[in-house]
């Protein structure tokens, strides 16, 4: 056996943490750029304490974001950058802190789109402070990034791009609406799903996915109906970060193929899409399996998340799928469709799709007609 697992990010998880964000920061310098979601307001205290300068990132991050965001953090020759928001504000954080060091166009560093310019200098410092629960971004090295111009999500991507610091703290969640707390936490149970069937599945990344998904499927209803029960809010902070550690170390799949060209063409919020998606997706690799492959390790793995999932000893792969099913119906999951996306697009997402980077990890890899079905049943 032989395996890799990078992580040189500090995390520090638990309630009350947020407020030790100022000190942090002062520790890499006086100058702080402050990046946040469509709400700045929820950082005010953070950017007086720090008398930083704020970025407002109000939807999903493109290259766009990050060139205006970078040339801030130069015009203010900031020493540290903190994104303190959902995914969007910390894959922004993250991009920017790169670019604003390593200098061009974002465009430039992204992989599949850009020409995947490596960074040559290391970010400037990285504090990540997730709102949501979520996207696991502030322990991954890579920010998905819009390009209008490619109507595509892509990646950039370096190892020097791991947040210095993720501070975690669940009360920053406490005020979620329902409908965020379903699309970023079906978001993070897809990340503790993909990667415990995925190609590049490890036993440490095999660790962090089992004690996600047992928390998951306990809270995730639970943060949804009382979003002040604190406990499902801890339990859904811990499902995201072990997702986000999880997915850096073995990939993803089929989802987040088809999250890549959905996001970059439509607005629509990349746990919404991922949500939407994730039943299908399950079903598709398992019967590919069964028909094509039915000694194929990952058909076993679907067994184990079945019995995680539903707490019961003897539940077949499909009583899994069938859990997730119910659980994005009770969480009123909307289809496709609610974004705008149309059957006459599906043919285009596909072949997208099928170069995503996340596809390639995978359990097996899946015929142009079964990701068409895929995306048929998501609408
Ligand atoms: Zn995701």
């Amino acid at each position: 056996m032989h395996f890799e697992f990078a992580t040189a990010t500090r995390v520090i998880f638990g309630e009350g943490t947020a407020a030790g964000i100022a000190d942090l920061a002062r520790s890499f310098g006086s100058r702080a750029l402050v990046v946040t979601g469509a709400r700045p307001e929820r950082a005010a205290g953070l950017v007086a304490g720090l008398a930083a300068s704020t970025f407002a990132v109000a939807g999903e991050p493109t290259v766009e974001v990050v060139r205006e965001g970078a040339g801030r953090a130069r015009d203010h020759a900031c020493d540290v950058v903190i994104a303190m928001g959902g995914g969007s504000a910390i894959d922004a954080g993250k991009a920017i802190a790169a670019v604003a060091t390593n200098g061009g166009e974002p465009l430039e560093f992204l992989e599949l789109v850009g020409k995947g310019r490596t960074l040559a200098v290391a970010p400037l410092p990285f504090i990540a402070v997730p709102t949501t629960a979520g996207t696991g971004s502030e322990v991954t090295r890579n920010a998905v990034l819009g390009s209008a111009a490619h109507g595509m999500k892509a990646s950039l991507r370096s190892p020097l791009m791991l947040p210095r610091v993720a501070v975690v703290d669940p009360e920053l969640t406490y005020g979620l609406p329902a409908a965020v707390t379903a699309a970023t936490g079906l978001d993070a149970l897809t990340q503790l799903i993909e990667p415990y069937v995925s190609v590049r599945a490890t036993p440490l990344t095999d660790a962090l996915c089992v004690e996600g998904m047992r928390r998951a499927a306990g809270a995730l209803r639970r943060a949804y109906h009382d979003g002040a029960d604190k406990e499902a809010r801890r339990d859904m902070a811990l499902a995201s970060l072990f997702g986000g550690l999880a997915l850096a170390n073995a990939g993803l799949g089929v989802v987040h193929g088809f999250a890549a060209p959905l996001g970059g063409g439509w607005t629509a919020p990349h746990g919404a899409l991922c949500a939407a998606i994730l039943p299908h997706g399950m079903a598709a690799n398992v019967a590919a399996m069964r028909a094509r492959s039915p000694q194929h390790a990952a058909l076993e793995r679907y067994e184990g998340i079945a019995r995680l999932l539903t707490g019961r000893n003897d539940a077949s792969a499909e009583e899994g799928i069938d859990w997730v099913r119910a659980l994005c119906a009770e969480l009123d999951v909307p289809g496709l469709r609610a974004w705008g996306i149309g059957e006459a697009d599906l043919p285009g997402v596909v072949e997208k799709a099928a170069q995503a980077s996340s596809m390639k990890a995978n359990p097996l890899p899946l015929t142009e007609e079964e990701l068409t079905a895929v995306v048929m049943a998501a609408r």
